[in-house]
């Protein structure tokens, strides 16, 4: 009998919505009311620290000591109010998830007396014990200490310490000594600097009154959810976060029934419960709904500015997690928990605000703004042309490795969805030969950019397998990992547009200086860059073979590995893009590259483990005492003279037998090859030997494992199955 699987089982089954309170009638009452916000700021601040400060979060200036240490006083005697002890610096570091260090505003006071005590330089720099995080060997090279320092453009919040008290967290950036980003946020924050210069300068051209240009993120998070006990009774997803065995269940997501489905009151009970807790601290959760695959779902906060957008995805995942212990749950944000299943993404919905409240994005119904809109829009589509590897690079994980052109999410080949109506308007305006202008004539009527919009906002339709798609006024990235930090792909993004943005700029200038009247020599430039670069324009089935066939008829990249994927960064363009714009310089780019791959590699590591000691002492010695029983039961049969009626007995134990013998010599051969890759010394051979070669047995060893599945006695089965993982809420 498996008894950790039908323990856990039963206290799954056992377990009933837990009832959640809202914390007041009305959301305006409690949203955002753990974060130090602006107007928190305004009442407690003297106005001149605040227009400092106001004025620092919105063009990222510096903060003189003074100020900050008004800002700390300020800060401290808020948090202190609303019950927080201790403080901390809250970043990113390249391992993905969230780290903190927690120090407490207890002090001595010179007379022995107990103050709470939180100075400026406290709040404006920190100096964490920073070896323990990757550094792609910035930290060996420069310095062996790294500080963090204070983003003052992401607002302060309160965090529960779990013990009644609360944690004050400060969003920081964390760079070594010497300067050198060891996280994600710092060259998120220089990319958004690039590309609003670069925009605003586009801007221009058509607006006068724009001066300042803001990127937008809006980022649907899916995820799964599974039982905590069923959780803790699978070792491959506590130390691998995914299964790496298990049959598919009889019924999967083919009936599509779970979308439309109502959500379980388990689950809902959960979602109330982490979604209020989200809104105190000022992350605008709006949507939830189920999700395809069954146990699947999905949250989707409005968008936000794009380094708030991402401090609060990350906030959110922490949330998630903390909250469903408290309801029995796991959260689960791997790319590709269950083989078979659709896996989950991040979708990054992507867009350019203006000071003047325009989303550059959007269509608008003024055909000046049109011009302004395809302006954009075209230049995306060739910044996406022209760097598609380098967007494929930074979305490489072993984790998206599985999702990436696994039939079913975004390909690994980087394509763009337009839809028909703009598509048509860009193949009129390449098609539109010189246009000679009289006197009195409205250029726009003329390039016929006085039909377009109406019909773009009227259009809605929709591709779901496109990994970058136009959806009416804004781009959706779909092929993020679910459990990436969306900065990877944002650095990426914005700094290929800002490039663009350059570029065009550059192009449009040349034609100026010639005399060329603006209207006609932008869209000359466009009309360039559409015919440069639409092959990278797709409108059919991403998932098809005939879509991987074309691809590769038109020259575009299906990078299905990571560490092929990951190569693109070291090449010497894509260092000096990110030098020129100035977002990350080569050792930078290079330590990326570096904790990418080591990343990958552990990955890949941790699972062969797994997947050999679950195979060897989980599978196949239950294997072995299935067959014990069922040598019995033929011996018996025999001995009753039931010749015949013992063969089919005999025939499951051959089979067992062939299987566990399979198995055996590959995870031997796995375990062998391992060893190879280990003891590489260069970190891309390493994974690349993991990639082609360790990874090969888990197809092998997983299929014999699932068909095991089938053949032994379900009593005895020691792992928690896919239908019982998926089904039970
Ligand atoms: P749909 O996928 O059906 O378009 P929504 O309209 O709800 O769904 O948008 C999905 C996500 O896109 C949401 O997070 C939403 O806030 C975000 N979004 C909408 N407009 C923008 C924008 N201008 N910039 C960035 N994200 C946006
Ligand atoms: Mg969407």
């Amino acid at each position: 009998m498996a008894y950790l699987r039908f323990n856990a089982l039963e206290t799954a089954q056992g377990r009933q919505p837990l009832p959640v309170i809202a914390p007041t009638e009305r959301l305006t009452d409690y949203y955002g009311v753990h974060t130090f916000s602006k107007e928190v700021m305004r009442a407690l601040l003297s106005p001149e620290a605040y227009l400092r400060i106001a004025e620092a979060i919105d063009t990222g200036g510096r903060i003189d000591r003074d100020i900050a240490d008004e800002v700390a006083n300020a800060l401290k005697s808020w948090a202190v109010s609303k019950g927080a002890t201790h403080y901390t610096h809250w970043f990113q570091p390249l391992t993905g998830s969230t780290a903190e260090k927690h120090d407490s505003f207890f002090d001595l006071a010179s007379d022995g007396k107990a103050i709470e005590k939180f100075k400026g330089s406290a709040l404006v720099q920190q100096e964490p014990d920073a070896s323990s995080f990757p550094s792609g060997g910035l930290r060996n090279t420069f310095e062996a200490r790294g500080y963090t320092g204070w983003d003052p453009s992401s607002p302060a919040f309160l965090m529960d310490n779990g013990a009644g008290g609360k944690t004050l967290c400060i969003p920081s950036v964390f760079i070594s000594y010497t300067g050198e980003a060891l996280d994600y946020k710092t060259p998120l924050l220089k990319s958004l600097a690039a590309i609003d210069k670069a925009a605003t300068a586009v801007c221009q051209y058509f607006d006068r009154n724009i001066d300042k240009v803001t990127p937008t993120l809006g980022i649907e998070q899916e995820y799964f959810l599974v039982d905590k006990a069923l959780f803790v009774a699978r070792p491959d997803l506590v130390m691998a976060g995914r299964t790496l065995f298990g049959h598919s269940p009889a019924r999967g997501q083919q009936l599509e029934d779970h979308y439309f489905g109502t959500i379980p009151p388990r689950v809902n009970a959960f979602m109330v419960d982490f979604e209020f807790e989200a809104l105190k601290l000022g992350i605008p959760v709006r949507t939830r709904h189920n999700e395809v695959a069954p146990g699947q779902f999905e949250v989707a906060p409005t968008f936000e500015e794009v380094n708030l957008a991402i401090d609060h995805n990350a906030l959110l995942m922490d949330l998630m997690q903390k909250i469903a212990e408290k309801h029995g749950f796991k959260v689960l944000f791997h790319e590709k928990p269950f083989a078979g299943i659709n896996g989950s993404g991040k979708h990054n919905n992507w867009s350019l605000g203006t000071n003047t409240g325009v989303n550059l994005l959007g269509p608008s119904s003024k055909p000046k703004e049109t011009l302004r809109f395809i302006a954009f829009i075209v230049n995306v589509v060739k910044a996406v042309h022209d760097h598609a590897d380098l967007l494929r690079a930074s979305i490489a994980s072993a984790g998206n490795e599985h999702r990436l052109g696994a039939n079913e999410a975004p390909p690994a080949i980087m394509s763009v969805f337009l839809g028909d109506t703009l598509t048509k308007a860009l193949d009129d305006l390449e098609n539109k030969s010189e246009i000679s202008l009289s006197k009195g004539d409205n250029v726009y009527y003329k390039l016929g950019l006085n039909r377009i919009p109406s019909l773009i906002r009227d259009n809605t339709d929709r591709n779901r397998t496109s990994p970058f798609a136009f959806t009416g006024n804004k781009f959706e990235f779909r092929a993020v990992g679910g459990g990436a930090n969306s900065a990877s792909t944002m650095i990426v993004l914005n700094t290929i547009v800002a490039d663009q943005l350059i570029q065009f700029r550059r192009d449009l200038e040349a034609r100026l200086e010639n005399g060329e009247k603006k209207e006609l020599a932008v869209v000359e430039v466009l009309k360039q860059y559409y015919r440069a670069s639409k092959r990278i324009l797709f409108e059919g089935n991403g998932y098809s073979d005939e879509w991987v066939a074309e691809a590769e008829k038109r020259g575009l990249s299906n990078i299905k590995s990571t560490p092929d994927a990951l190569k693109v960064y070291l090449k010497p363009e894509s260092i000096d893009l990110f030098a020129r714009l100035n977002v990350m310089n080569h050792a930078e780019v290079e330590a990326r590259y570096e904790i990418e791959l080591e990343k990958y590699i552990k990955n890949v590591q941790i699972e062969s483990r797994v997947m050999g000691d679950l195979a060897i002492n989980h599978v196949v010695s239950t294997a072995l005492k299935y067959m014990n029983q069922l040598a019995t039961t033929a011996k018996s049969l025999v001995d009753l003279d039931m010749i015949n009626e013992a063969q089919p007995v005999k025939a499951i134990i051959r089979e067992l037998s062939a299987r566990v013998v399979v198995i055996k010599k590959n995870v031997e051969a796995m375990i062998e090859s391992r060893k190879r890759a280990n003891n590489l010394t260069n970190s891309a051979e390493m994974a690349r030997q993991y990639a082609t070669e360790v990874k090969d047995y888990f197809d092998v060893i997983r299929y014999e494992v699932d068909k095991l599945e089938l053949l032994i006695d379900d009593d005895d089965w020691p792992l928690v199955k896919y239908r019982e993982m998926l089904f039970v809420k």
